[in-house]
């Protein structure tokens, strides 16, 4: 039976009689012995290929399998930084197809993201940051991505508590992204959790897959906490944890896994409407509904599976940060915490087959994968689908490493995010 829709409505029925009425947001089924697709990793990026394969290809036999719980991996510890201002064209094509689908998402879905176009600025406090934005900024016009370089003053304007004329890194400029901005984390994997489940697709959390079953080359199924599922199509949608499921299935990945970390403050005052990026100094902050500044800085420096955080990251995140908003040297910090990012050398995603037939990697999105959790999905149904990568993918296969033909985002994806 389908979910009833949410709306103002529903809503309003709701609190007249003392919200007794909402069903669950989405079922908890058992898992089936058979699927056509089995996607592995209830993150963002699995359950929009889930919503994808139903909404653009009319496949809908389809298992979610989440080993914690939907969206307890990076997608519900990231700082959810939306923008696509990024320099190559193939990353430009499927950031800025990510950005238009999270303008409409909520409709979409019908579930409120919280998508909140506020605008992204990138701070330049160099010169070589300068010349590196004003080259993306070209580029994203010729890619018919909105972007603009903006000199200081500007940039004073749009978020009056940043100080211009630091002491070590004064700002010289920004590129500027108006229609960038965040959304609700966790809301965006409870979204596409309740679309797929409306479709028929069975999400299936706690359940994790300890093995992959190959038969003559091709993938066979999975074996998980909760026994053997056959299906005829695997996707490996599993972020930081992408090389531990690729010796499964028998290859490897080029991506090293480490802990990202980030904080937020205790709750003020509004002071700040846009997000700011400060490469040079590394971090960067915005500030949440509740009031919270939201900081996110560099990832460890060694490769690792603790998904914490640390003391000395906090430290030198704050200490980078205040010069650029000393205001916040008099804030107290409320939590820290890690997630497990999982890292390509050239910086941009693997959307791919693979050399087990029928199984499908999508990964190395990194420090920066939230903001392309639609498209990515949009882009991985399509090549589960067809067999083969669409336009968006095309360019993102595994084999480019092996090729040469790498997809340099180094600067864009610079302090991350
Ligand atoms: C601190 C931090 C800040 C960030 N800030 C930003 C930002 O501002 N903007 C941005 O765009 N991106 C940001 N990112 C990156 C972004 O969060 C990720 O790129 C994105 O969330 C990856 O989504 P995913 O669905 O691939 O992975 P995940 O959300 O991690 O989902 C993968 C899932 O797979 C599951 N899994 C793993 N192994 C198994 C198994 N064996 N069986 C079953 N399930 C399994 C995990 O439990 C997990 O839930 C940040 C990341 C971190 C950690």
């Amino acid at each position: 039976m389908p979910l009833k829709r949410y709306s103002v409505f529903a809503v309003a029925r709701e609190a007249l009689r003392f919200h007794t009425g909402w069903e669950r947001a989405w079922r908890s089924p058992e898992p089936k012995k058979k699927y056509d697709v089995v996607i592995v990793g209830a993150g963002g990026h699995g359950l929009a290929t889930a919503y994808w394969l139903g909404k653009n290809h009319g496949i809908r036999n389809v298992a979610v399998i989440e080993k914690g719980w939907l969206g307890g991996g990076n997608t519900g510890r990231n700082t959810t930084i939306i923008r696509s201002n990024y320099l190559q064209d193939p990353s430009a094509a499927i950031y800025e197809k990510s950005r238009s689908l999270y303008e409409t998402m909520s409709q979409d879905v019908n579930y409120n993201i919280m998508f909140s176009p506020r605008g992204v600025m990138m701070l330049a406090q160099t010169q070589h940051e300068v010349r590196g934005f004003q080259r993306t900024a070209h580029a994203n016009a010729l890619q018919g991505v909105a972007t603009e370089y903006v000199g200081p003053d500007r940039v004073k304007e749009l978020c009056p508590i940043i100080n211009i004329d630091g002491p070590r890194y004064p700002v010289l400029g920004a590129l500027w992204q108006a229609r960038g901005g965040t959304a609700r984390h966790d809301a965006v994997a409870w979204g596409y959790a309740r679309a797929c489940s409306d479709m028929g697709m069975d999400i299936i959390q706690q359940c994790e897959v300890t093995a992959i079953r190959r038969e003559n080359g091709k993938v066979a199924g999975v074996s998980t906490t909760k026994g053997e599922i056959d299906c005829a199509k695997l996707g490996i949608v599993v972020a930081g944890h992408s090389g531990v499921l690729a010796e499964m299935a028998g290859f490897r990945l080029p991506l090293e896994s480490v802990a990202l970390q980030a904080l937020v403050s205790e709750p003020i005052k509004p002071c700040m409407d846009v997000v700011v990026m400060a490469n040079t100094v590394h971090g960067y902050m915005s500030q949440s509904d509740k009031g919270e500044m939201v900081i996110g800085g560099g990832a460890d420096g060694y490769n690792n599976y603790t998904q914490r955080g640390s003391f000395h990251h906090i430290e030198e995140t704050v200490r980078a940060l205040i010069e650029t908003f000393p205001m916040i040297s008099r804030l107290k910090m409320l939590r820290q915490w890690g997630g497990i990012v999982d890292m390509t050398g050239d910086r941009s995603p693997i959307i791919s087959k693979t050399p087990l037939e029928n199984c499908f990697v999508n990964c190395g999105w990194g420090t920066g994968g939230f903001k392309a959790i639609p498209g990515s999905g949009w882009a991985m149904a399509e090549l589960m689908a067809q067999g083969e990568p669409g336009p968006l993918a095309a360019a993102f296969t595994m084999n480019r490493f092996r090729e040469g033909r790498f997809i340099d985002e180094s600067v864009a994806a610079g302090v991350a995010h």
